[in-house]
């Protein structure tokens, strides 16, 4: 039995692990499972804005799949092109630009969603890449407001926006904060006041992959800290320097970092492997799934994460949000239920709100958050340490466990000094050739 897995994120990585212990326990069926994924390594996201703002060493939101898959077979490459029909998957490996089929008797598609592409000029935060370059990025604009006598670009250098209201957006702009506040003890020109901070959420309210009063306490608590939070605004243009809203307001900024929540509009366009006739997509772009995680209409198939619209029991015709807590929830769903059908046994619902009571947790910069355990909210320096539980719970392997818990300890006592590792490898924010200059 062959089980090919698509994508190593949150969904793929969790469905693999489970799928192996599983497999390991007695009477389980004889299988293989691969992943295919186009890095050796899962990003683990909720993390990224503590790497980018140096308050965790960047490797620790890195979890290398070789490490933690013991029974895995890891197919590094991206999967291009599937041939339901025949069961094959083919996949582009760094061997060549030739697809190889890859034969499977039980497909899982995990792999995410496309993100959409950053507006020119703009910094992102989805890989840790971007996170150490919008961490040399920020220290830059320190750097060039405490050394010019230009009001105009000490103006754009200091201030800082924050493009999209989902998790990233209201995790990194008060991380980033802290660090640019911490850094500017060795500035003695620049003062926190002298920093503008602005969210810029086109939607109506922030978080809208959480409920509703979660992303009302956001709003409030990124407010009451000095952010300006602009709901409803969209960017028109933005070249380094100005940013112009789509109310008409502009801001002299020379730092847009895009973050948009994981929320699809209806007409997104789907992950290109989705595009595969026979695979049912909802009018967002994301693949129809059962409760129990298969997908209707198309044997042998399961999909889990942000790629799978799978309904959610709570509000009818509804779908989970896509997030992480439903990416790691539904990859244990659906193993047990791959397995169990492999047995010719029953398979059970993913129990979104079984997820949902597990928790929700929100970080907001490094002594801030919202946890919501069983029906309990807690804030506060009490919702970071449930946070960090969480992730602590979350995260692959003991030793990688001990070694952040460990960083978290020590660094309350000892905290990290801002540095920029590495110049970021382009300015997003230097002014614009002007097209018509002589190089
Ligand atoms: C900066 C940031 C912060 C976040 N913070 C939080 C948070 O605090 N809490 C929370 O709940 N959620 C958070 N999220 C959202 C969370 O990370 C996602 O919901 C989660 O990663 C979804 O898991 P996934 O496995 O579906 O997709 P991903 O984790 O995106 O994984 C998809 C994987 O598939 C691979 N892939 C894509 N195409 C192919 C292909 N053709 N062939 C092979 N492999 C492919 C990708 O390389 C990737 O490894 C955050 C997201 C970001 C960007």
């Amino acid at each position: 039995m062959r089980i090919l897995v698509i994508g190593g994120g949150h969904a793929g990585t969790y469905t693999a692990l489970r799928l192996e212990r599983l497999l390991r326990a007695a009477g389980a069926p004889r299988a293989e499972v691969r992943l295919v994924t186009p890095e050796p390594r899962l990003t683990y996201r909720p993390l990224l804005a503590a790497a980018a703002a140096g308050t965790l060493p960047p490797h620790h939101v890195l979890v290398p799949l070789r490490r933690v898959l013991r029974t895995t077979r890891l197919l590094l490459g991206e999967a291009v092109s599937l041939d339901l029909a025949t069961r094959t998957a083919y996949v582009r490996t760094p061997a060549g630009p030739e697809a190889a089929p890859v034969p499977y008797d039980v497909l899982v598609l995990t792999p995410g969603t496309t993100p959409t592409p950053p507006p020119p000029h703009a910094l992102a935060l989805h890989s840790l890449a971007d996170a150490l370059a919008l961490r040399s990025h920020l220290l830059t604009q320190l750097d060039l407001a405490s050394s010019t006598r230009d009001p105009a670009v000490r103006e754009a250098a200091l201030c800082f926006v924050f493009l999209g209201g989902g998790y990233a957006g209201v995790d990194a702009l008060p991380a980033l904060r802290a660090m640019a506040e911490r850094a500017l003890k060795h500035y003695p020109g620049l003062r926190p006041t002298d920093l503008r901070w602005v969210l810029a959420e086109p939607g109506e309210r922030l978080l809208p992959e959480a409920p509703a009063d979660i992303g009302t306490y956001a709003t409030r608590a990124l407010r009451r800290a000095g952010a300006e939070i602009r709901l409803g605004a969209a960017p028109r243009t933005y070249r380094p320097g100005l940013l112009v809203l789509d109310d008409g307001d502009s801001l002299a900024t020379r730092t847009l970092v895009h973050t948009p929540s994981a929320i699809r509009a209806p007409g997104a366009p789907p992950h290109p492997l989705l595009t595969t006739p026979a695979l049912p997509l909802t009018p967002d772009g994301r693949l129809r799934c059962t409760s129990d995680l298969a997908v209707p209409g198309t044997p042998h198939t399961w999909a889990a994460g942000d790629t799978a619209a799978v309904p959610d029991p709570e509000t009818p015709g509804a779908t989970c949000a896509p997030h992480a807590g439903h990416a790691h929830g539904q990859a244990q769903v659906l193993a047990d239920n791959l397995l169990a059908t492999l047995r010719g046994e029953p398979t059970r619902p993913y129990d979104a709100n079984a997820e949902k009571n597990e928790g929700l947790y929100v970080a907001l910069g490094p002594h801030d958050g919202l946890a919501r355990r069983h029906g309990r909210t807690f804030t506060g320096r009490p919702a970071v340490l449930l946070l960090r539980a969480h992730h602590l719970s979350r995260l692959p392997t003991a030793r990688r466990k001990g070694r952040v818990l460990t960083e978290w300890a020590f660094s309350a006592l000892f905290p990290h000094e801002p540095v920029a590792l590495g110049a970021p490898a382009a300015d997003p924010g230097a002014p614009a050739a002007d097209p018509g200059e002589p190089p």
